[in-house]
């Protein structure tokens, strides 16, 4: 386990993030991997002390929606994979991941299951990202929303397979498209097993998201990507027009949704919309990161390493070959939370909450990171005045892969 911050680890000389404000000057105590107190004076006698050097000290980001980074895709399926994601999605700020499955075989599944599971045993200061638990995306998509995941792997919601994946316990994200056969159950089946239930990749009307959020769906993937809209519902059903699952999450205060605010899978006024109708509370940041991040311009592998669909990184963005249409992306937290600042002119404190706490108090383990805050664990990230990672530090341990 990462001790390394006994007897105290004190960072000074910054502004600290809190949900609510900035601090000014502050300082922020941890002891045994988990922050004391945040305040003011000398640090204790031995500490080890950290100089924000006049930048900023914040939470740790929380990803609830990542396929991969730096060559690796979790559904590669090997520990090594899942690791070399991990410590690629660290040095963004990332400190708490959930390796997001895509379309595939149930053996592929699993494999990307227990690959997690696994790294997520081992736990060492250099691993990187921790992992929180596993969000299974694909493959309970809808055939006309697949988007730029494998299509063969597509299926309607199994109860017999996604009883195996959710036994496992470390799913804690589970997406389904509301309107295929068999959804409410998957619903009815992820909130027992304490997941953040969400749609996605679908092409819901109002109806179905009504009787999918009476099942406990609470969350909706990507916002105005692969969803439902108004016009695409005119062309499943003619006049009169239904609302969709736009309207539905902005309609419903106990939904949330995320944005890829990469600033190029959404314009900056989509951004500042989705900020002003929701608010920090209910939106939260992802990556959507493919294993192209921090890898240069090329062809790769959405996916497994074997037959994942193929993609096209520009070194800003995924696309479809030759389509145009996107295909994730490949920047990480820091520049989502930087493009989202400068998109929407939000305070702060409110943008670092989109891609920390209120991600973490989604799926249930704000108690345990997401802030700054007496008691939580000590992730904890030194930024410069422009937000780019100085520093990170994973349960008091710095990180430096
Ligand atoms: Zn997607
Ligand atoms: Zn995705």
């Amino acid at each position: 386990m990462p001790r390394a911050a006994t007897p105290a680890l004190v960072f000074v000389n910054g502004t600290v993030i809190l949900p609510d404000r900035l601090v000014r000057g502050a300082t922020v105590e941890c002891v045994g991997g988990r922050i004391r107190r945040i305040g003011r004076g000398r640090p204790p006698r031995g500490a080890t002390v950290v100089d924000a050097g006049g930048g900023y000290v914040s939470p740790g980001f929380v990803d609830l929606h990542v396929h991969g980074g730096n060559g690796a895709d979790f559904m590669d399926g090997t520990a090594e994979a899942v690791r070399t994601a991990c410590q690629a999605h660290a040095r963004h700020g990332t400190t708490t991941i959930f390796p997001t499955t895509t379309t595939g075989t149930e053996a592929q599944l699993a494999a990307m299951i227990a690959a997690c599971a696994a790294v997520r045993r081992e736990r060492s200061a250099d691993a990187g990202a921790r992992i929180a638990g596993v969000h299974l995306y694909g493959p309970y998509f809808a055939p006309d929303k697949v988007g730029c995941h494998p299509v063969a792997g597509r299926r309607d919601p199994d109860p017999a397979e996604y009883r195996r994946h959710f036994a496992t316990g470390l799913v804690r994200i589970a997406t389904c498209a509301a309107e295929l056969p068999g959804a409410l159950e998957f619903y009815r089946a992820a909130r027992r097993h304490r997941c953040l239930v969400t749609c996605g990749h679908s092409n819901a009307t109002w109806s179905e998201m009504a009787r999918a959020f009476r099942a406990g769906m609470r969350h909706v993937d990507h916002f105005w990507c692969a969803m439902s809209s108004v016009a695409s519902l005119r062309q499943r059903y003619g006049t009169p027009m239904q609302a969709s699952m736009e309207q539905f999450v902005l309609a419903e205060p106990g939904m949330s949704t995320e944005v890829i605010a990469d600033g190029c899978h959404l314009s900056p006024e989509l951004l500042t919309f989705a900020w002003r109708q929701l608010g920090a509370r209910r939106l939260c940041l992802v990556t959507d990161a493919n294993r192209a991040l921090d890898q240069p311009p090329g062809r790769y592998r959405f996916g497994c390493a074997e037959d994942g669909e193929w993609i096209e990184s520009d070194g800003r963005v995924g696309f479809v070959p030759g389509g145009g249409a996107l295909a994730s992306s490949v920047v990480g937290l820091d520049t989502m939370v930087r493009t989202m600042r400068t998109a929407t002119g939000a305070p702060l404190p409110e943008v670092v909450r989109m891609a920390s706490l209120t991600p973490a108090e989604r799926v249930g383990i704000a108690r345990e990171t997401g802030s700054l805050a007496p008691g939580k664990r000590a992730d904890v990230l030194v930024l410069d005045r422009r937000l780019r990672v100085r520093r990170v530090f994973v349960g008091g341990a710095e990180f430096r892969g």
